[in-house]
């Protein structure tokens, strides 16, 4: 006879992490399951630092969930004494020879919309202002167009992990670390998974895998959710370059499309580097089979394509990179929904390449779920509905 729970927690990732610990700290009597040792780097939730903005550019439904997250964050940081969230200040810029002004889907101009509806705290910068304030972009074209929100910047993503698991264990949540998910059904009682150590039951199942969904559940995530190799790569500073202390967190765009578009995080104290990536959409992998080192043709193309001439004050020596991946869905938005045939199951999917931001706050709103069948957010934004008649 198996184990009995109130909820399982498949995957202990950034959404995983987040949900067995909002469920322990509500009381719930709640397991969780990692096939690795989370926070860990064969993911999607590594590589030191993740963005965060309130003016998120993909969509408005994203700015009350992600205004959750950043007081989640200051409250874990009262609670533990750990600093997870760092207001660095977000620069997003458009400077490209391209660039029309009322081009109402370039993301500079997105983001400035929705912090003026929303009433977000910014500055519109004209390419002068970007070039005074932010030297690193001295090279932006006389059209460019900033957005500054002083709000914005980054959070660690491996320690929020490692936080919300280790909060989640002394509420007396159990992880079951290193164990892989095999098996999972369902009927009007309840849920069971089996694992390759293990059978467990569950009222209530979260299913937070990441890029390993599709795989695990087949039809339809399989069809929707598609895998990208990323890369990140950390450029060492030229030694006058003085960015330490004085470069925000950015997401710059200098033409049409997706290679168009890099994004980086300030100088931090003592690393000697800028960290700068991409994303690709074009090639897609499974994270079995992923090449997860990256070669030096690949360093070279990046800073020839993103950073020599539009990023200044770093070389083009690489002293650290990684790769993570991108789950994706066909529009880009994440799926948040109960599964279409296991009952008392929640599946979220890897978000897209956008998710750690709105990570803490859904964690919330995946344990109100379990516990009452309903959340403060409104999520119907996400539900699998909206590919109804586009799946096989
Ligand atoms: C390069 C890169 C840059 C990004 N930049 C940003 C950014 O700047 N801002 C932002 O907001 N977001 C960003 N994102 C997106 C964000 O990081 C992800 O949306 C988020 O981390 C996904 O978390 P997750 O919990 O869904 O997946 P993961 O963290 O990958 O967790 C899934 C977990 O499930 C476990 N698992 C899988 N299968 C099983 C199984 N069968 N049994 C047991 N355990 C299993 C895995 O071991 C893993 O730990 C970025 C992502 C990448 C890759």
């Amino acid at each position: 006879m198996g184990k009995r729970c109130e909820v399982v927690v498949l995957g202990l990732g950034a959404m995983g992490a987040a949900t067995v610990y909002q469920l322990a700290k509500a009381g719930a009597n709640v397991v969780g399951i990692d096939r690795h040792h989370p926070p860990h780097n064969l993911g999607s939730s590594h590589g030191d630092t993740r963005i965060t903005r309130l003016s998120v550019g993909e969509g408005a439904q994203y700015v009350p969930i992600v205004r959750n997250s950043h007081r989640i964050w200051r409250e874990l940081e009262e609670l533990t004494g750990e600093s997870l969230f760092e207001q660095s200040g977000l620069l997003v810029l458009t400077s490209s020879p391209e660039f029309d002004p009322n081009d109402k889907t370039d993301f500079t101009q997105r983001t400035i919309g929705l912090a003026q509806t929303y009433g977000i705290e910014h500055e519109v910068l004209s390419a002068e202002q970007i070039r005074q304030r932010f030297p690193q972009f001295a090279n932006v074209h006389d059209t460019a167009i900033g957005y500054f929100e002083p709000g914005g910047g980054f959070v660690r993503p491996e320690r929020c992990i490692d936080v919300q698991l280790k909060q989640a264990e002394q509420n007396g949540a159990i992880l079951y670390k290193g164990e892989t998910v095999t098996d999972i059904s369902s009927d009007e009682k309840g849920v069971t998974v089996i694992t390759n150590q293990r059978t467990l039951f569950a009222d209530k199942l979260v299913i937070s895998a990441g890029n390993w969904i599709g795989g695990l559940l087949g039809e339809p995530f399989d069809s929707l959710l598609s895998v990208y190799r990323q890369k990140l790569f950390w450029f060492e500073l030229e030694e006058s370059a003085g960015l330490v202390g004085h470069s925000p967190t950015f997401i710059l765009t200098h033409g049409r499309g997706d290679d168009k578009i890099n994004y980086g995080f300030p100088a931090l104290t003592g690393e000697g580097s800028l960290k700068i990536a991409t994303a690709q959409y074009h090639t897609s992998s499974l994270p079995q089979t992923m090449d997860r080192t990256v070669s030096a043709a690949e360093e070279q193309d990046m800073y020839e394509q993103q950073v020599h001439g539009r990023i200044s004050g770093v070389t083009s020596k690489v002293v650290k990179s990684a790769v993570c991946a991108y789950t994706v869905t066909p529009d880009r938005h994440f799926i948040i929904d109960e599964h279409p045939s296991l009952q008392h199951t929640l599946v979220v999917s890897a978000c897209s390449g956008h998710g750690f931001k709105h990570s803490a706050a859904l964690g919330e709103a995946f344990a109100q779920w379990c516990m009452r069948g309903s959340t403060d957010l409104d999520l119907s934004s996400f539900s699998l509905k909206r590919f109804e008649g586009k799946l096989s």
